[in-house]
């Protein structure tokens, strides 16, 4: 867990998100279209849009990222609140900030 003081030190990106909404509720919709599986998914905290992770075939969250330059992502899977900066590549928890998704 990290204060959002503590994650300024290694990420500038924190003061560029915004509360989003999700424009899928449990799918990768780019994936869906294409009849293809995706492994896990995350959430842009930019702009709401989700994807697939890296696991996945076709990698859609950071596809997205490389489009859009939108650095941080948060994971979209029930239970789990870590957030990701590709920019910076860094993986934290945010104090008193839970899921996106409940279990
Ligand atoms: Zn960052
Ligand atoms: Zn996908
Ligand atoms: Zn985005």
């Amino acid at each position: 867990m990290a204060t959002r003081q503590q994650v300024r030190e290694v990420c500038s990106h924190l003061d560029d998100t915004r509360p989003v909404s999700p424009d899928s509720a449990d799918r990768c919709p780019e994936c869906a279209a294409l009849g293809d599986q995706w492994v896990h998914l995350r959430e842009c905290q930019q702009c709401g849009h989700v994807g697939c992770c890296d696991s996945s075939k076709n990698k859609h969250a950071t596809a997205h990222h490389t489009a859009t330059g939108h650095p941080m992502v948060r994971s979209f899977e029930p239970g789990e609140s870590w957030w990701f900066c590709y920019n910076d590549e860094v993986v934290f928890d945010l104090d008193g900030v839970g899921p996106v998704r409940a279990d």
